[in-house]
């Protein structure tokens, strides 16, 4: 019997030529192994139907509402700076749009579902531990007020798929404003068919951008907004220590939702060098570098819109450019107000005072090797009168008190700073932790993981070990794309 959710079919519908009917790969022994009850409940989904077996068949794409209409979604993409005019989902399925109780459009989406037409040399499935990495670090980015896609539940098919070694297998469900990246542009435009750049652009106005209908130039408008929804994006990663390590264009959204966590991991000792990614030999997604990579990706997403931005290629080019010059601005903007927030600094301070304390920490923090996220923290003690925790973190004490010094004098606020500067983040040693105890089929440590990370901000008794960077024997962390 077919599952009741209300999904429509309205990408499938109105871009067939972006979007390949598709179904779900059967799967052996599903067995669900997360599902995220107040996610579904915003989807007006029943939590206990999605756990019984039609809903199991809807959270791995195997059974199909009446009105939905499965696809795999066609897309291109710049990786590693390389194009490539096919990728597409792979292993992944949209299985249509909910309205959520704010009555939004909702990308119901699962990965790991199969085989698909895009799935070129790939099996089209997914590893449990991988899955589940996806939905906890996408749940603590939501929890840390990060815009991202959102992890509604994992299912784990009951059949193994060859990575290194034999893993079980999973499905995930997630759930986006929408799944548009910079690569459906690309593909959209490499079609030639300005009718459907057009459609495709509409689309994106009225779902995400809605006010860009009404500029002078609406496609110049929604351009803009995609470049200012970015820039505060990425300016919220660098805020929390966030590295996304695979920010190719068909990873990066026209809603300014953060989307496929591969190789992603959180920084421990700030360095703006930063790399997990085994891939990323050349650290061009380095932490440091993520800001420049977003706008090299948007000059990308610039170049697909030129025919709809003007009639005339060197006109339409100088407009583009003049817009992309707002990521700058727009970038400094929120990175700056973040560093305030984290520094507990008054507001009305003088904006030179305020950079020249942001700056002179993040270089002490840099040459300390300090944790960023536990530095933070230790520093809103600082301000309630205890800076031993804090000093502790320093090899260059009379540089640190100097700073500290000026800091207090300003009148840091720490209430303001138990705010902005989360305690539990998903740590990478506690991640691994948790999944390695996964894929050996105990949930117990993701489960208390998820109750962690879900209230970043709010410190409580026992979990002090979530609060502290990895222990030395951890070694180097190295992260793995697609697995
Ligand atoms: P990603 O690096 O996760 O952004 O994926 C890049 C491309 O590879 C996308 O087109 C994915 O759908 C595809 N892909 C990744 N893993 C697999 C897989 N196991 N089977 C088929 N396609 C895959
Ligand atoms: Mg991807
Ligand atoms: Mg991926």
């Amino acid at each position: 019997t077919p599952v009741t959710a209300p999904l429509s079919n309205r990408f499938a519908a109105e871009f067939p030529e972006l979007a390949v009917p598709w179904r779900g790969e059967e799967t052996p022994d599903p067995n669900v192994l997360v599902l995220n009850d107040l996610l579904a409940a915003d989807l007006g989904l029943d939590a206990a139907a999605l756990r019984a077996p039609d809903g199991v068949g809807l959270l791995t794409g195997t059974s199909v509402p009446p009105d939905a209409t499965p696809v795999a979604q066609a897309y291109a993409g710049h990786q590693f700076g390389g194009y490539s005019p096919r990728l597409g989902d792979g292993r992944a399925l949209l299985m249509g749009e909910l309205t959520d109780r704010e009555g939004r459009l909702r990308d119901l989406h699962l990965k790991g579902s199969g085989r698909t037409p895009f799935s070129r040399g790939g099996d089209g499935l997914a590893a449990v531990g991988p899955m589940l990495r996806e939905y906890v670090i996408s749940e603590a980015m939501h929890a840390l007020g990060v815009p991202t896609t959102r992890s509604l539940a994992v299912v784990a098919t009951g059949r193994d798929v060859r990575r290194e070694t034999m893993l079980p297998g999973a499905v995930l469900a997630r759930v986006a404003g929408s799944h548009l990246r910079v690569g459906t542009f690309q593909f959209a435009a490499s079609t030639g068919d300005v009718g459907l750049l057009r459609r495709l652009a509409d689309h994106a106005i009225e779902r995400h951008h809605p006010t860009a209908a009404s500029a002078d130039n609406p496609y110049r408008a929604l351009f803009e907004a995609v470049v200012e929804a970015q820039a505060d994006l990425v300016a919220r990663w660098m805020l929390i220590g966030f590295v996304h390590g695979v920010m190719n264009t068909d990873n990066m959204t026209i809603s300014g939702e953060t989307i496929d966590y591969g190789p992603c991991a959180f920084i421990e000792a700030y360095d703006p060098g930063a790399v997990y990614s085994s891939i990323d030999v050349g650290g061009r997604y380095a932490y440091g570098n993520q800001a420049a990579i977003a706008q090299w990706n948007l000059a990308r997403f610039a170049e697909t819109l030129l025919p709809l931005i003007a009639q005339d290629q060197d006109t339409a080019v100088e407009l583009a450019m003049e817009s992309l010059g707002r990521f700058a601005t727009r970038y400094t903007a929120t990175y700056a107000a973040g560093l305030q927030a984290k520094l507990g600094l008054p507001v009305g301070l003088e904006d030179a005072v305020a950079v020249k304390l942001g700056e002179e920490l993040l270089d002490l923090l840099h040459s300390n090797h300090v944790d960023w996220t536990s530095g933070f923290r230790a520093l809103a003690s600082a301000a309630r009168g205890d800076a031993e925790p804090f000093r502790g973190l320093f090899v260059d004490l009379a540089a640190i008190d100097e700073w500290l010094l000026r800091w207090q004098a300003v009148g840091p606020d720490p209430v303001a700073m138990d705010r902005a500067n989360p305690i539990y983040i998903p740590r990478n040693h506690l991640v691994e932790e948790a999944l390695d105890a996964a894929t050996g089929g105990d949930l117990g440590p993701v489960q208390q993981l998820l109750q962690v990370i879900q209230r970043p901000f709010e410190e409580r008794p026992g979990l002090e070990r979530y609060a502290k960077p990895a222990p030395d024997d951890f070694g180097r962390y190295t992260t793995y794309c697609g697995t």
